[in-house]
């Protein structure tokens, strides 16, 4: 590993192989330095598909791929696979879980957010949330389980609970996993079973803001609610969840049953960034300056949703695009401070070209800031989600693969990878068998209208 030597390039060491890791290491193979990429995972994941592999319509392997493979024609670049555990800043090293210690002159640090459970921890076995493939995967099984458990239960006593799915948290994801469930319950498992009817599935969003989708423009965000309950998605705002329990969750004094309850709600920074012993933020985010450096540390770059960047009086949204650029600012301003030029650089600024949220399978919100100005919902929003997609896609056998998917799913209504894998189990799935008792204040549907009657409205 990267150790001293008279006439030696500098060693860039790189922690975290998401999108703000994967775009500086890529850029940082064309200059002379020697890069060090290390990741806990072998491959980098595209987040903003993991709901479709949640809800079987991809495959995990079409949303990731192998890190080496990706930076392969990187000669100056080798790919550790180990979860880093700290830092000695001072000393510039790495402390790996391994045992091993890597020397590093310049890092970029990368390493991403993780579910924020606001301190109940204990609520993550029961409402699990959505960032890594092995997530996506828990959810699917969650969700499939459901209808194989009615339609087992439906069999053998001739009633089954009510199929409520519960989400809490309205922004992007909750809405994303929102939409996808009642697409497969209406559309893709309507006529797979013989006892239950899956178009009785019931999906509620609970967000705790005033607004579903808050960090919208407020007509994407009415569009938004229209197109959820289109597609008989319920949806409560200022529902603030005050417990998780299997079977059910609570707002305040109401007992909403859920099969299922997932969780779309808080993140929090990644622990390494407190770990660098420089100022964060109350999520933990490093607070950096106008190169991405944290205040002090011009060898230490911090990029992604880890980095609190601010720009024009507000914070850069943790989303794909502010990471990706980060990533490739923080390796040009290494390979510029190798050549003694860093002061031809402008500082970093975000270049906005706005964002998108699906609704099912063909609708969506986009707020449109390049190439022009413009907020668009419905079936076009859905089509420009999907070619913006389908194009930030590494990896020519996954973009491939994913629009044939896309296409054979949309026209088919079939099969997707309706897979279950591991335990038969769900958490609360035996107290829902029952009757609530006589007098509890239970809201067993949790919804304002029914559910056909939305559908056909
Ligand atoms: C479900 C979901 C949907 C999303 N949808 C969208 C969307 O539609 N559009 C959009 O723009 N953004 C979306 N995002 C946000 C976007 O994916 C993130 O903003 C982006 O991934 C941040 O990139 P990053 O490089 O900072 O971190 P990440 O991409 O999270 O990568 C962090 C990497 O660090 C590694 N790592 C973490 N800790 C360690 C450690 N201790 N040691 C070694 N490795 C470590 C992880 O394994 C991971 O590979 C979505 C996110 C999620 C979870």
């Amino acid at each position: 590993m990267a150790q001293e030597s008279s006439n030696r390039r500098p060693r860039v060491v790189v922690i975290g192989a998401g999108f703000g890791g994967i775009y500086a290491a890529k850029a940082l193979g064309k200059l002379p330095v020697d890069v060090t990429i290390i990741d806990r995972k072998n491959h980098h994941t595209f987040q903003p598909l993991l709901y479709q592999v949640a809800l079987a319509v991809l495959s995990p392997g079409e949303i990731a791929q192998p890190v080496r493979s990706i930076l392969r024609k990187n000669k100056n670049t080798e790919v550790i696979m180990d979860e880093v555990l700290g830092f000695d800043v001072g000393a510039r090293r790495v402390h790996l879980k391994s045992g091993a210690e890597i020397v590093y002159d310049y890092l970029i640090l990368a390493t991403g957010s993780t579910h924020s459970y606001f301190g109940k921890d204990e609520w993550a076995k029961l409402a699990p949330g959505l960032k890594t493939l092995e997530d996506a995967t828990e959810i699917r099984r969650r969700v499939l389980l459901v209808f194989e458990l009615a339609e087992r239960q439906k069999l053998e006593t001739g009633i089954h609970p009510q199929l409520n799915f519960v989400i809490v948290g309205g922004g992007p994801t909750g809405v994303e996993l929102a939409g996808a469930i009642s697409d497969i319950a209406k559309l893709y498992m309507a006529n797979d079973f013989r006892h239950i009817d899956p178009r009785k599935a019931q999906v509620l969003i609970l967000e705790g803001s005033p607004n579903i989708l808050g960090a919208y423009p407020p007509d994407l965000q009415r569009k938004a609610v229209e197109q959820l309950h289109h597609l008989g998605v319920n949806t409560r705002t200022e529902a603030h969840v005050t417990d998780i329990q299997p079977g059910f969750v609570m707002v305040g004094d109401e007992k909403i049953e859920s099969v299922c309850t997932l969780w779309a709600a808080g993140v929090q920074a990644s622990p390494l960034g407190k770990m660098l012993g420089v100022e964060t933020d109350k999520r933990g985010s490093v607070m950096v300056d106008a190169h991405l450096n944290p205040f002090g540390h011009p060898e230490i770059f911090v990029c992604g949703d880890l980095a609190h960047f601010e720009q024009d009086g507000k914070q850069v949204p943790g989303v794909a695009q502010p990471a990706m650029q980060m990533g490739a600012y923080a390796a040009k301003r290494i390979g510029l401070i190798a050549e003694g030029c860093e002061a031809k650089q402008k500082p970093f600024r975000y270049f906005d070209k706005g964002d998108m949220a699906t609704i099912g399978r063909k609708a969506a919100v986009a707020r449109i800031v390049w190439p022009f100005h413009a907020n668009w919902s419905g079936f076009m929003a859905w089509c420009t989600w999907l070619v913006v997609h389908i194009f930030f896609l590494i990896g020519f056998r996954n973009r491939f693969s994913v629009f044939r998917d896309w296409v054979y799913t949309y026209f088919r209504f079939q099969d997707g990878v309706r897979l279950i894998t591991g335990s038969q189990d769900l958490p609360g799935w035996k107290t829902l068998a029952h009757d609530p008792s006589p007098g509890e204040n239970v809201t067993p549907l949790a919804m304002e209208r029914p559910i056909e009657e939305v559908a056909h409205s």
